[in-house]
């Protein structure tokens, strides 16, 4: 099916009612997740990880007409109590921790009174540098060579059109997304040398999307009703490769700097966040570092026997009707979860799991 062809189809099944079928087996909240929103897109593959400010709007005016959002701590509460949780409620939470939180999202967010939730990652906003996958896409996009050798992950790719530099790109975040800490460090200094100074500081410029909160910038938002968490500290994706010193070094340290910068750090979301990237250390250490909720990238519903380290959320695709179906058929989405959790805890992925 094209594009245009869903995208009629999903338009006709939210005007005739038929999505609202599936709202009848609905079990629980929505915890929807983000990453950065911006004014102007100038690359859609540099800027993968931001939404259109006019996407966003929609969306929320979608969500505000027809949800109840709803805060982190009024959601915990729900989960511990085992009252109050409505499907008709959503939670907004954000990832990373970009400046555009502050500049954009939060006076947005707060003219239509919603809280919100943001999970940073402590060394980016302590340090000010950008996210790997940033350095990556434009190094590999941006660059004048025709070639690039990686020597971390002991690869060459070929650069000569627009269509390999996208392939090259699509093998080196899968590679690096499964690799320790520090071969991904690694391949960020690779990636950096590719272009001089002086490229880094026009490309930076262009794409300011993408830098990072400072502490002063997070205090803001903080101020301004956002709920702060977790996302390690170097946005350290925590899979079975990573070793458990530096997991619990990630987890602690996070929550740690936070609470000392901020305020008290009570949640968190596992960056990438999908079944490979929580290990059973992983999810221990979220466990025993002391937060409330850990989330994943897994997608679901927060039903009453949600395994509180181990908490679905549903990605805010781009297409506002894409959006409104996943939105509508998050049902359907907790079959994936139990399926999700059951691979985790076979595979020995997850440790136990332990209902809230
Ligand atoms: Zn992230």
């Amino acid at each position: 099916m094209t594009m245009a062809i869903r995208r009629l189809a999903l338009t006709v099944s939210r005007y005739s009612g038929a999505q609202r079928l599936f709202r009848l087996w609905s079990r629980g909240p929505t915890v929807l997740f983000y990453h950065g929103i911006e004014e102007n897109i100038l690359d859609r593959e540099v800027q993968a990880l931001h939404l259109s400010l006019r996407a966003f709007e929609r969306q929320i005016a979608f969500v505000r007409c027809n949800r109840e959002v709803v805060s982190m701590d009024y959601l915990y509460e729900c989960i511990a109590s085992g009252r109050g949780l409505d499907p008709r409620q959503v939670i907004l939470t954000f990832d990373d921790g970009y400046k555009n939180n502050l500049r954009v999202v939060a006076p947005l967010l707060n003219a239509w009174k919603l809280p919100f939730t943001i999970f940073v990652s402590s060394r980016h906003i302590s340090e000010g540098c950008r996210f790997p996958n940033y350095y990556i896409r434009a190094a590999i996009l941006y660059t004048q060579s025709e070639s690039i050798h990686l020597r971390s992950i002991r690869q060459t790719f070929p650069l000569t059109t627009r269509t390999k530099r996208s392939a090259a790109l699509a093998t080196i975040i899968a590679a690096v997304k499964k690799a320790p800490q520090h071969v991904v460090d690694e391949v960020i200094l690779e990636c950096r040398e590719q272009l001089s100074r002086a490229q880094w500081e026009d490309l930076d410029a262009d794409f300011f999307s993408e830098e990072p909160m400072s502490w002063q910038d997070v205090r803001r938002v903080s101020e301004m009703g956002a709920t702060i968490g977790s996302h390690c500290h170097d946005h350290c994706i925590l899979h079975s490769n990573q070793n458990e010193e530096e997991v619990c070094r990630q987890l602690n340290q996070s929550k740690s700097t936070i609470e000392k910068n901020v305020a008290a750090c009570r949640y968190m979301a596992y960056p990438n966040g999908t079944v490979a990237d929580v290990s059973s250390v992983g999810y221990a250490a979220a466990k025993s570092a002391g937060f409330r909720i850990a989330f994943t990238s897994v997608p679901g519903e927060i039903t009453r026997d949600v395994d509180r380290f181990f908490a679905p959320r549903i990605f805010a695709t781009a297409d506002f009707e894409e959006f409104c179906y996943l939105l509508n058929r998050t049902s359907l989405q907790n079959q994936v979860y139990t399926m999700a959790r059951l691979q985790g805890g076979a595979s020995g992925n997850q440790a136990t799991i332990e209902p809230n």
